[in-house]
């Protein structure tokens, strides 16, 4: 089957599925306020495809089956195929304007990962899983889905098992078993793109034991599917495009997803129950995603240090000591993103035919990434002076009875327009202020994993006996 259309993608989301945004029933997620903007953001990645100069990095070859695919479906085997994949996520968040469209990446995670791990609990268990998802992925590359990856759970109070919670459904779980499939009732949150994907891969939240069985599942469903719900998150704006040029044209929607008793037939169903491999299914997909993290943040960086420079240029200001300091703070800030997902790429392991980037340097990576991110909308902000908090909306700048007196308070040095500065200090405020800015600073800090989660992986990656032997060889304790 060919790869899809942006066009096409659109129309596949006119499905009626349920949406409730804002206190209302979405009719129609392609029109509805807020929800078609993220829709066509998300068409990106298939536009992306159809572009000449930039095709090569999201259209690939599928080696199982040969056709052509979206590059984000073809499974890594090598060091190379890793690099053509963080070149893929890298493009696409630049053809985004630095914003990812996110509607392959997460969800082929998902499934690089059930790859990984299902036919190991086939040996042990006897079933076959790893024969449904070859084929769940197959198909959805043929059909060039969209998917979205749902893994995080409400989970209730966070120092007890699934089963000690007062109400069982904070985590998603089996609730009936059929001949024809499964029936699962609970709740997935903040799940990326998903109002404007085709289908959901999901997958349990964290390492189970045999108590929790019933909360071992992964599978796939189609967006649509009876029983589910999905609540996006969206806070209205009352200023005009002009004064918010990436969250207007570039917006995501993350929403909470409610699973009414929701029949899976066995086809599409990953895992049932054999908690012995929430853990490591777990912690593959976590590598996998935080990988994807530090691919597509690169082009986020790139849009502080680009709008920094901007903005310390227009006031005059691009050669002083304090303001180079903080440019050279973002450029560090960028080259390590770019070096640690490289790295990632060559250091990698093989599970099961699979090339897996390196759990050790996605999770560092990812964690300086967040750790540093409000430092680095800091620098930004700094650079850019309290216009970017109070400066006029575009309307006032337009106004006849205002716009001569603003065209010259709002200046900048002579030789640069005054229009172009505040269409800097707006992208300042829409990248680093905004709702959106906002929302994406929590995503830099959760999304992914929290940072937590990031420092435990490391210690557990990271091994700690050469400089154990090297402080004791040191302090005279060994020879
Ligand atoms: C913008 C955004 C996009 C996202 N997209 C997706 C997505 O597409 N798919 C998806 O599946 N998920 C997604 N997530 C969810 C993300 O992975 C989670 O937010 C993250 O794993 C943290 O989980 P939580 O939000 O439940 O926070 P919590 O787990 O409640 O963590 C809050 C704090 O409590 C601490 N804490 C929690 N439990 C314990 C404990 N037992 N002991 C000690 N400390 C504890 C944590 O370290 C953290 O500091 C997204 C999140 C955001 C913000």
């Amino acid at each position: 089957m060919a790869l899809k259309s942006p066009e096409a993608f659109i129309e596949s989301l006119r499905d009626d599925r349920r949406i409730h945004m804002n206190g209302k029933w979405i009719e129609d997620v392609t029109t509805a306020p807020r929800l078609k903007e993220a829709a066509r953001h998300s068409a990106l990645t298939y536009q992306m495809g159809r572009d000449p100069d930039l095709k090569n990095y999201v259209v690939s070859t599928c080696p199982e089956t040969g056709e052509e695919i979206a590059a984000f479906y073809r499974m890594p085997q090598t060091a190379g195929d890793l690099l053509a994949r963080r070149d893929a996520i890298y493009q696409v968040s630049r053809y985004g304007g630095g914003v990812i469209p996110f509607v392959k990446e997460i969800g082929t995670d998902a499934i690089f990962a059930l790859r990984m791990i299902t036919p190991q609990v086939d040996r042990k268990f006897g079933t076959n899983y790893a024969e449904r998802i070859k084929a769940y992925h197959h198909y959805a590359q043929a059909n060039d889905l969209a998917l979205a990856g749902a893994v995080t759970d409400p989970k209730g109070d966070r120092n007890k098992k699934p089963h000690e919670q007062e109400n069982p459904e904070v985590f998603l779980r089996v609730v009936e078993k059929r001949e024809d499939g499964i029936v699962v009732e609970g709740a997935k949150c903040h799940i990326t793109s998903s109002p404007v994907s085709n289908e959901l891969v999901v997958l349990p939240t964290r390492n189970l034991g045999a108590e929790d069985s019933e909360y071992a599942v992964a599978f796939a469903i189609p967006a649509n599917a009876p029983g589910i719900t999905m609540i996006p998150m969206h806070e209205h704006h009352c200023n005009e495009p002009v004064d918010r040029p990436l969250s207007t044209h570039h917006p995501i929607v993350h929403a909470m997803i409610i699973f009414d008793h929701v029949f899976i037939p066995w086809e599409r169903v990953f895992l049932c129950g054999e908690w012995e491999f929430s853990g490591s299914l777990v912690l593959s997909f976590a590598s996998w995603h935080r990988f994807t993290g530090l691919c597509y943040k690169g082009p986020v960086a790139e849009l502080f240090l680009g709008s920094a420079a901007l903005m310390a240029d227009f006031n005059g200001v691009a050669k002083t000591s304090n303001v180079r300091n903080k440019l050279q703070e973002l450029a560090m800030y960028i080259e390590s993103i770019g070096v640690y997902s490289r790295m990632a790429c060559y250091e990698h392991q093989i599970v099961e035919g699979i090339a897996m980037p390196n759990s050790l340097h996605c999770n560092v990576g990812k964690y300086l990434f967040a750790e540093n991110y409000h430092t680095m909308i800091k620098y930004v902000q700094e650079i850019t002076g309290g216009i970017g908090g109070t400066c006029p909306s575009f309307a006032d700048y337009q106004a006849p009875e205002l716009h001569e007196k603003l065209e010259r308070y709002l200046c900048g040095r002579s030789e640069i327009s005054t229009e172009a500065r505040i269409r800097v200090i707006k992208l300042v405020r829409d990248l680093t202020a905004s709702c959106d800015a906002g929302g994406h600073m929590f995503g830099t800090i959760h999304g992914d994993g929290t940072l937590e989660a990031q420092r435990m992986m490391v210690l557990r990656d990271f091994d700690m006996r050469p400089a154990i032997a090297l402080a004791r060889r040191a302090a005279g304790l060994d020879e």
